[in-house]
């Protein structure tokens, strides 16, 4: 056969073969290395097991190299689950009963066009208040249901429990949450790994993934919630403290690095007590009998791109992949869910602990800084994962163990300022705030506090957005939650307040308005709802 002929008729049986779950004995760490390097999807390992996501043109392949192929019945397909419009619905129901503590918003749109949801949780909602931020979220693999059902699950008890529970009171008027229950809806709706077009979602991330990656609708919105500018490191709009991704296939904990089992883990300590506490929390062990921990992710298996090693790698978010049943999809998921409520609530206490605080200029205006943090101790120091500041109310949140830090926050144009022997006490969240007096803000205006407001916000049809006079004429923008500039009008000097019919002539979604005159600028983030 013509070589030609053969490539395509090997194309073709790839695009038409149905993928699904296999079983491979005998595997060695080499197999696996080699897996992960050459296309193929580990899902889990078992001892010398793997389970890989596959085609049938790779499964061909496989066989071919001498490996056996066994399919795998992971998934558990004849459970009834909630559906995706069952789910949304579930999530707009706890809005409507807690609308003072939590919050429905898109945030994108997947590949087949549904609305992509996050549901932010904190006293003070409408609000972007300078508190820890938590990101959970799961199904990314649209087959892995309980994943979702023990997300939306801690959504529902913690708002019902708010006001008589005393720790999620606490958790709820510390922290800022961002729940997501599917991040891959189509794949939700069509019980399949990936997203419409095939891309592993968590496997579709840039950090430290030279395959192809930011292939999928679903992970680029995920990443636009995170920060606007990619792949500049600025403009973070929700800068995670920590996160959890929630998946099923097996039961385990890991986190940081799946890329490599070699590379340092700055916040090792940090990583192991947080682990160690989901893992081994009651609940888990009374469930499910006892749970491994893999840090780093990749001795257990390695992967590229996945959320863990981005969120991270260019983030600064310790993100754990919280694996929640051997079988993705299982009957008693209502089971499932309950354990992983108590070690998530706990997890989002222990996630506020360590340090807080705002960058800001000598007009209280938000700045975009990068935060260093070094633990001290007896003989050295020892750097940690950087952090973002948030553009949006300057706010930034380490998550850190008891102990002795060293705090550097560098602005563009600022410099760096830095406080040194912050004591973090057990259970403490310690105060650290920055003010940059120099570069913008230094002279005349230092006593304007420059404020946009916009009201009602969310916007269904026209909003008030109230400007602050400087004096001098300036611009009002406004930028979609990708960064891109969609509305541009100069404002002549002294206007109060301009109607603008943001509902009129913008799609739902989140936007970020800003007010810039001479050399100063502030921000406001608009919901409109359509
Ligand atoms: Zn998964």
């Amino acid at each position: 056969m013509k070589p030609v002929i053969f490539l395509l008729l090997l194309l073709t049986a790839a695009a038409v073969s149905e993928s699904g779950y296999v079983t491979v004995p005998n595997v060695t760490r080499n197999d696996l290395e080699f897996f992960s390097s050459n296309g193929f999807i580990i899902d889990a390992v078992f001892g010398s097991k793997a389970r890989l996501y596959t085609d049938e043109v790779q499964n061909t392949q496989l066989r071919n190299m001498g490996y056996r192929v066994f399919e795998s019945d992971a998934v558990g397909t004849d459970v009834p689950y909630p559906s995706y419009a069952e789910i949304v619905t579930a999530m707009n129901d706890v809005v409507s009963a807690h609308p003072g503590i939590a919050k429905i918003e898109p945030y994108g749109t997947s590949e087949q066009g549904r609305t992509l949801y996050v549901v932010t949780v904190s006293d003070n909602v409408n609000q972007d208040e300078a508190e820890p931020e938590i990101r959970i979220h799961g199904g990314i693999h649209g087959d892995e249901k309980s994943s979702t059902m023990s997300v939306l699950n801690f959504l529902e008890v913690l708002t019902d429990n708010y006001g008589t529970s005393d720790m999620c009171n606490y958790v709820v008027d510390n922290a800022e949450l961002s729940i997501i229950t599917v991040i891959n809806p189509d794949g939700y709706a069509a019980h399949s790994r990936t997203n419409a077009n095939g891309v592993d979602l968590n496997r579709d991330f840039s950090y430290m993934n030279p395959s192809s990656y930011w292939q999928g609708s679903e992970s680029v919105a995920l990443r636009n919630l995170t920060m606007q500018n990619w792949p500049d490191q600025n403009n973070y709009i929700n800068p995670y403290a920590t996160g959890l991704s929630f998946h099923s296939g097996s039961e385990c904990v890991n986190s940081v690095w799946n890329y490599s089992a070699s590379a340092v883990i700055q916040d090792i300590d940090l990583i192991n007590a947080q682990a160690t506490a989901y893992a081994q929390h009651p609940s888990i062990t009374a469930y499910y009998g006892s749970w491994d921990i893999w840090v780093p992710g990749a001795s257990w298996y390695p992967t590229e791109g996945d959320v863990n090693d981005w969120s991270y790698g260019e983030c600064g978010t310790v993100d754990y992949t919280i694996e929640v049943s051997d079988i993705k999809s299982p009957e008693d998921w209502p089971g499932v869910a309950n354990a992983n409520y108590m070690p998530i609530l706990e997890f989002c206490t222990t996630s506020t602990y360590g340090i807080y605080g705002t960058v800001l200029d000598g007009s209280g205006n938000p700045l975009d800084a990068l935060i260093e943090v070094e633990q001290v101790t007896d003989s050295d120091s020892s750097p940690l994962r950087f952090c973002h500041s948030d553009v949006i109310d300057g706010g930034y949140s380490k998550a850190l163990l008891p102990g002795t830090y060293n705090v550097v926050a560098t602005v563009a144009g600022h410099g760096s300022l830095s406080q040194n022997n912050i004591t973090v006490g057990s259970e403490e969240m310690v105060p650290v705030n920055f003010v940059f007096t120099t570069g913008i803000g230094e002279e005349c205006y230092q006593d304007i506090f420059l404020k946009v407001s916009v009201s009602p916000n969310p916007v269904a049809g026209s909003c008030l957005v109230t400007l602050p006079d400087t004096g001098v004429e300036g611009t009002l923008e406004i930028y979609d939650i990708s960064g891109r500039a969609v509305y541009r009008k100069a404002v002549s000097a002294g206007t109060g307040s301009y109607s603008l019919n943001a509902g009129g002539m913008l799609p739902a979604g989140v936007y970020n308005v800003v007010f810039t005159s001479g050399r100063f600028s502030a921000s406001s983030r608009m919901v409109v709802a359509n």
